[in-house]
């Protein structure tokens, strides 16, 4: 397909593999992904370089204050790092892991971080880790990505392709940990321009197991004052900046409730208590909770989407388990969807003689709104307008999904904005958790220049 690596780049990158390799003891499949070091110490001396034809140096050159546009593009443009990052993405891709299983994931970042001289600390959240740059004293900022996969069959046919089947980077969250990986080695070259700490969360378990939530409860948010953190989108052209302020993604939790009555014949149904009927008018009072209690102007949610019970014609069954999903905008109309559709559903059985326990999943799938900070909003519209320029900025909608982000955004003020990675030349036009998802590598470059300069602007202004 079209995300190839041409020939010669093959061969090119063959050799700076392995002219780059560190003596490791580790085996994994990432051992032979040390390009970094080299090209680290490239971007150095190359800087200097610069800097002494530019007659000036320090952190008053015109890479400083004025320059820092150019430099942070540029860095991240070199055609080293643009073919380092691909590599990392698809070395990530080609062995995704699900939700705190980011093993080989954690130990390449790792790595990486290792040959960039970051210091980090691991493990938080049982596979993920902290990294930290710059002065180690306030302002502390946090950029964050995610690191796991989906347990979903990639239908995609590329060279890359996911080597475990059954499971894939079906929403960019390789692009995303190769994206801050790009920052931290940008935050890095231009660590004497940091004016406090920015903290880098590598964070497991986005997509099950809300590991930001456990993220928070062992301390990566100590200090951090704020937080940002981006997702590629395929509904904007590749490297185009997406954001709103206030609510930007819905909360989003998930219910199901086990209906008990008593097992009996149906043609004698006053010796059994039907979870049968019990369920079916629980099913129509939930309709009630959004139509009659909601605020029309605030958007909700509730939805039964399983309804099992009973395989024989002749017998009411003991029990009846229905299942959904419910999303509101709001943390007040988030909880009080969850209240009310226990409430509902509980009193309703009762009506009819049965008993109910209704489970929501809050330590596996339950995700607060996404509610994006004005003024942190507002920080990530001027630094992509400074960087890419105002035909690269656009307000979003907001939409239905949901993140585990917005643990941390209930807790600091926070943005989480989009990147685009559509490309209709190359296919990159599938939702996320599609199986044939793909993402415009171009975006990488981009989505860590924008990373690293959402951080280091927002020390700048704050420190
Ligand atoms: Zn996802
Ligand atoms: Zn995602």
């Amino acid at each position: 397909m079209a995300l190839m690596v041409p020939a010669l780049m093959q061969l090119v990158l063959l050799f700076l593999v392995s002219s780059g390799r560190r003596a490791s003891s580790a085996s994994s499949f990432f051992d032979e992904d040390i390009l970094l070091g080299s090209a680290f110490r490239d971007a150095s001396g190359l800087i200097s370089q610069r800097r002494e034809r530019n007659g000036s140096s320090g952190s008053k050159s015109s890479w400083g204050e004025g320059g820092w546009k150019e430099e942070i593009l540029w860095l991240a443009r070199r055609p080293e790092t643009v073919e380092w990052l691909k590599r990392l993405r698809r070395r990530i891709h080609e062995n995704p892991e699900l939700a705190y299983e980011e093993v080989e994931t954690g130990k390449l970042i790792r790595e990486q971080l290792d040959g960039m001289g970051v210091e980090y600390c691991f493990p938080v959240a049982l596979t993920g880790l902290v990294a930290t740059i710059g002065t180690g004293g306030p302002p502390f900022v946090a950029i964050r990505a995610d690191m796991d996969a989906l347990p979903i069959q990639e239908a995609v046919e590329w060279k890359h392709k996911s080597k475990v089947p059954g499971k894939m980077h079906a929403c960019g969250h390789d692009a995303h940990v190769a994206m801050l990986l790009g920052a931290a080695k940008i935050l890095k070259i231009r660590e004497h321009h940091l004016k406090g700490t920015v903290k880098l969360l590598f964070q497991p378990a986005e997509e099950a197991g809300i590991g930001a939530k456990r993220m928070i409860e062992d301390g990566a948010l100590m200090d951090v004052e704020a937080i940002f953190a981006v997702h590629v989108s395929h509904e904007h052209p590749t490297s185009v900046i997406g954001s709103r302020a206030g609510p930007l993604l819905a909360g989003c939790g998930f219910f199901k409730a086990v209906i008990r009555g008593r097992e009996g014949h149906a043609g004698n149904p006053h010796h059994s208590v039907d979870p049968i009927l019990a369920a079916s008018a629980a099913v129509i009072s939930l309709q009630n909770i959004v139509s009659r209690e909601a605020n029309p102007l605030d958007s909700q949610v509730v939805s039964v989407a399983s309804f099992n019970g009973g395989d024989d014609l002749d017998l009411i069954p003991d029990s009846v388990i229905i299942a959904g999903t419910f999303r509101a905008f709001s943390n007040a109309s988030f909880y009080q969807l969850r209240q009310r559709i226990e409430e509902v559903i509980i009193q309703q059985s009762s009506v009819y003689r049965c008993t109910t326990s209704v489970d929501f999943f809050e330590q596996e799938r339950f995700y607060p709104p996404t509610v994006n900070d004005e003024f942190m909003n507002e920080h990530v519209k001027k630094v992509a307008i400074d960087l890419l320029g105002p035909e690269n900025y656009k307000i979003v909608p907001p939409m239905m999904g949901a993140e585990d982000f917005s643990f941390y955004s209930e807790v600091i003020p926070a943005a989480f904005f989009y990147i685009g990675i559509r490309n209709e030349t190359l296919g990159s036009t599938y939702t996320g958790h599609s199986p044939y998802f793909m993402i415009d590598e171009d975006v990488l470059p981009i989505g860590a220049a924008v990373h690293a300069a959402v951080a280091e602007r927002y020390l700048i202004e704050h420190g």
